[in-house]
Order: C-alpha cells, then sequence, then structure tokens
C-alpha cells in the first residue's frame, strides 16, 4: 500500500514596520520587557486602534509578488480566545474577508518546478510573550510584542512531502527578505509556521489533519513533519484513526505530543472588529505599489545567468540574499574584465570561508573592492591563482589589501625566463635517472618535471611559461 503525505502551512511573518499595528509603540526587538508599550496594545478597556498603512502596504506588495488577487474592500475580524499573552482577550484578525487570496508560489523540487498554492494572506496583530525559563517557577509577561503586525500566510494542501514543505518555507522566506517587508529572523520568532500534516492512500480523499505547532528552523520542520507522518502511517496500520489535533513538536526528543484537541472557527467566535472600519484600498494605491516592486529572486538569478554567463547553479547561490547580491555586483563592477572568475572567488572562496567562521557576507573583513585587487593580480600574471588562495586568507586574516601581502611576502610570480631555465637545469642535475627515460621515450615524465620545478620555485613560478621553457629545454 502506498501512503501520501499531505502537507499544508501557515506561516506568520512579521512585518517590519518601524511601529505597531495598531499604535505608535516600536516594534524593536530585544528591548526590556514592557518598555514598548502603551494603553492601546496593553488592551485597556476603551483605547481605539489606528491601522498602520505601512503594514499593510506590505501586505500587498507580498501579495503582488505570489501572483495574488489584492481585495480592495477587506474587513477586520476579532477572534476570541483566553490566553495570559493576550490582554484584549481577543486578537484583532481577518477572517471573512482577507486583503490577499489565491496566489501561488513556484518551488524547485526533484521533478522540477512545482506549483504550491496560497490560499490568503490576512493582517492580524502579534501577543506578547511568556517568559518561563529561569524565573524560579513563575511565569512572567512581556507585552512588548503585543501588537506586531503579522502576515499570516496560508497555503493549500498542495505540499507532498517534508522537502517540499521546506522548500516552500525557504521560497517565501527568501521572498519576504527580498521584499524587504520582514527581516524574517527564525530566532527571533520573525517567521514562524505551523504544518498541517495528514496521510492518505494514494487517491483516497484527503485524510484528517494534525496541526504541529512551535517548529522555529527548517531542520526542525523537516524532522517533525516527517515524525508525524510516520505516526500518523502507523497508527493507521495498527487499525487506529487520525483525530484532528494540535500537537507540539519537541526538538530535544525528536517527537510531538498532544497539546490540545483541534479548535473549530466557531470556537474563536469570530465577530466584525467594530473599532476599525473596512479596509478600501484604491487600484491607483494598488498599482503604485507594484511599481515600486523590486527584482525578485527568480528575475535576478536569470539576469545573473543572462547578464554575466553564470551557471544555473551559481546564479542561484549568489542570489540567496539581497546583500549577496548586491556583494556580487560590486565585485564585478571592481573587476568588469571576468564575471565568472568573481563568481568562483566569491561563492567558492570567500563563502566559504565566512561560512567555516560561522558568518555572513555582511560581516566579511575584506570589502567587494579589495577582493577585486586580488584577482586583477590573478589576471595580470603577478600570482598564481594558487598562491592567491593564500593571499585571501592573510587579507582575511588582517584586512589589508592583496598589493600589500604580495610586496611584503615576496609572493610574485616568477616570469622571469632566465631564473625558470636556471630552476630546469637544477632539477634536471639532481634527477638524472628521470632525465635519461624522459630522453629514451617515456614522455609521461614530463608532469614529473614541471612538478619539480613548481616546488623548487615554492609555487611562485609562471607554470605556462615553466611548461614552454621545459618542452624547449628537454626536446630542444
Ligand atoms: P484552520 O484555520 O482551522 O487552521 P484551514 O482550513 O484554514 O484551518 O487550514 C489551515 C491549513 O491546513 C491550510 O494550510 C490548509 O492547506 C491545511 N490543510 C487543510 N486540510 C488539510 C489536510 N487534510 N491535510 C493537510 N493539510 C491540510
Ligand atoms: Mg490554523
Ligand atoms: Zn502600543
Amino acid at each position: 500500500m502506498s501512503w501520501e503525505v499531505v502537507i499544508g502551512l501557515e506561516v506568520h511573518v512579521q512585518i517590519n514596520t518601524k511601529t505597531k499595528a495598531f499604535c505608535g509603540c516600536s516594534t524593536e526587538f530585544g528591548a526590556e520587557p514592557n518598555t514598548q508599550t502603551c494603553p492601546v496594545c496593553l488592551g485597556m478597556p476603551g483605547q481605539l486602534p489606528v491601522l498602520n498603512s505601512e503594514a499593510v502596504n506590505k501586505t500587498v506588495l507580498t501579495g503582488l509578488a505570489i501572483n495574488a488577487q489584492i481585495n480592495l474592500e477587506s474587513k477586520f475580524d476579532r477572534k476570541n480566545y483566553f490566553y495570559p499573552d493576550l490582554p484584549k482577550g481577543y486578537q484583532i484578525s481577518q477572517f471573512a474577508v482577507p486583503l490577499v487570496e489565491h496566489g501561488y508560489l513556484d518551488i524547485p523540487t526533484a521533478e522540477g518546478e512545482k506549483r504550491i498554492g496560497i490560499t490568503r494572506i490576512h493582517m492580524e496583530e502579534d501577543a506578547g510573550k511568556s517568559l518561563h525559563e529561569g524565573l524560579d517557577g513563575v511565569s512572567h509577561i512581556d507585552l512588548n510584542r503585543s501588537g506586531i503586525p503579522l502576515m499570516e500566510i496560508v497555503s493549500e494542501p498542495d505540499m507532498r512531502s517534508a522537502d517540499e514543505a521546506v522548500a516552500y518555507l525557504k521560497q517565501l522566506h527568501q521572498l519576504v527578505r527580498f521584499l524587504d517587508v520582514s527581516g524574517a529572523d527564525m530566532e527571533k520568532g520573525q517567521f514562524r509556521c505551523d504544518a498541517n500534516v495528514s496521510v492518505r492512500r494514494r487517491g483516497e480523499p484527503l485524510g484528517t489533519r494534525a496541526e504541529l505547532k512551535n517548529l522555529n528552523s527548517f531542520r526542525f520542520i523537516k524532522q517533525a513533519i516527517e515524525y508525524e507522518a510516520n505516526r500518523q502511517i502507523e497508527l493507521i496500520e495498527d487499525g487506529g484513526t487520525v483525530v484532528q489535533e494540535t500537537r507540539l513538536y519537541d526538538s530535544v526528543r525528536g517527537e510531538s505530543r498532544s497539546m490540545r484537541s483541534k479548535e473549530e472557527a466557531h470556537d474563536y467566535r469570530y465577530f466584525p472588529e467594530p473599532d476599525l472600519p473596512p479596509l478600501r484600498l484604491s487600484q491607483q494605491q494598488v498599482d503604485a505599489i507594484r511599481d515600486g516592486m523590486p527584482e525578485l529572486p527568480g528575475q535576478l538569478r536569470q539576469r545573473f545567468e543572462s547578464e554575466y554567463g553564470l551557471s544555473p547553479y551559481d546564479a542561484d547561490v549568489l542570489s540567496q540574499t539581497r546583500e549577496l547580491a548586491g556583494w556580487y555586483e560590486a565585485l564585478v563592477a571592481a573587476h568588469p574584465s571576468d564575471p565568472k572568475r568573481c563568481a568562483n572567488w566569491l561563492a567558492n572562496e570567500l563563502l566559504g570561508r565566512l561560512k567555516e567562521a560561522g558568518r555572513d557576507i555582511e560581516d566579511s573583513p575584506i570589502s567587494a573592492r579589495q577582493l577585486a585587487g586580488l584577482l586583477d593580480r590573478i589576471e595580470d600574471g603577478t600570482i598564481s591563482g594558487k598562491i592567491a588562495k593564500d593571499v585571501l586568507t592573510d587579507m582575511m586574516a588582517d584586512g589589508r589589501d592583496a598589493d600589500a601581502i604580495i610586496e611584503a611576502k615576496g609572493l610574485k610570480q616568477v616570469s622571469d625566463t632566465g631564473a625558470i631555465d636556471a630552476m630546469i637545469r637544477e632539477v634536471f642535475e639532481a634527477n638524472p635517472q628521470q632525465l635519461e627515460q624522459y630522453r629514451a621515450g617515456r614522455e609521461k615524465l614530463f608532469g614529473f618535471f614541471v612538478g619539480q620545478v613548481m616546488k623548487a620555485s615554492k609555487g611562485q613560478a609562471n607554470p605556462a611559461l615553466v611548461n614552454q621553457r621545459l618542452k624547449a629545454l628537454l626536446d630542444g
């Protein structure tokens, strides 16, 4: 019997506005608890919310980027529930008529591109945070987060594996960062995912789903979905049935446990928010937002391929973030003769070393102009690519320019025929047997001589010239 896993994702994205959704409090992360609050976001009775138009614009921009319909009239509703981090006793959300509907995202899969439907994006406000750790058994509430604007992005149940779910999330994560609508830092809770998972035998209608909460890294999301799908399959094969519930994934134990039975929409007693009028936008407003759309990851990738002749792989690597793409373009501007060399050195050398140190391109100790300076010296034959790697190590250690290091360490490539001929003669003298064998017809030994001369020069001999002079002296 072949099982199929079905996944639909609900992603909460904090919108990176300066102030909260319905009041003027700062959204800055990391402040002292409860210092960024006011009567509105503390839920004091009688306080009126005023909608942050920047949050609306950023939600519309996201909607346009996923090719969705923008509803020119949408509504706010109250979602009622009790929890200590929700002082009003309700969350302002959009239920009946969301701002954005019917979009999609194309994701890469092993079988090629796949289109994942996005049902809706609605606006809502974040809740506060309960703090339990290190407080001797008491819990504290921090309401700095209360009222930060969120987009909830709800997908269709279109994904069929944990890998597809992760591919979708990565694509969405990259998109909101390119659009600059969210910092999307998962460790700060700016990009949070709930996964709905069900299983069915191929061809059957959708099975009953469980909703997994608390998935705060791509790795845990994959683990949690795989664990949950296997749990459901075993349960059904043992004659049981899946119940609709909310489950919490425990990344330490690598398993999920039931948190509560799944609430239905009617449990929230949704009703229209009386303190906010319907949200009305004009088509001109939406068009203006569309006109300001930045270059999207897919467009950037294609441009890197066509404009700079990069392979699809390199184009993908270098378009992961706007910062990285910008760095690459600055590098090409400073070393315009060879965009592919720029791509190789950035993607393979610089990024590789930064990654080892756990750093991003934003923390690079050398600038794009400095790396270009190193590439110039490879191009004009001053140093070989091999020596350049050592120079880069030194540059990254102390921030000096390539030229200063090449000069100080005397690394200039030897391109002087006389000096190279002298080294070749020394190698011949040291290896008379090989010389004899070569002259007797073992032409394979040519490589051996190249290696010996390079070694004698400590890697500084110009390899092309070594080849040329060796040929002349051996065969001449
Ligand atoms: P709720 O608001 O109660 O969470 P929704 O109908 O809005 O319910 O669905 C939430 C998410 O669950 C959506 O992403 C949807 O694609 C997904 N989903 C719905 N049914 C299933 C199912 N049978 N298996 C997996 N995911 C599902
Ligand atoms: Mg839900
Ligand atoms: Zn406030």
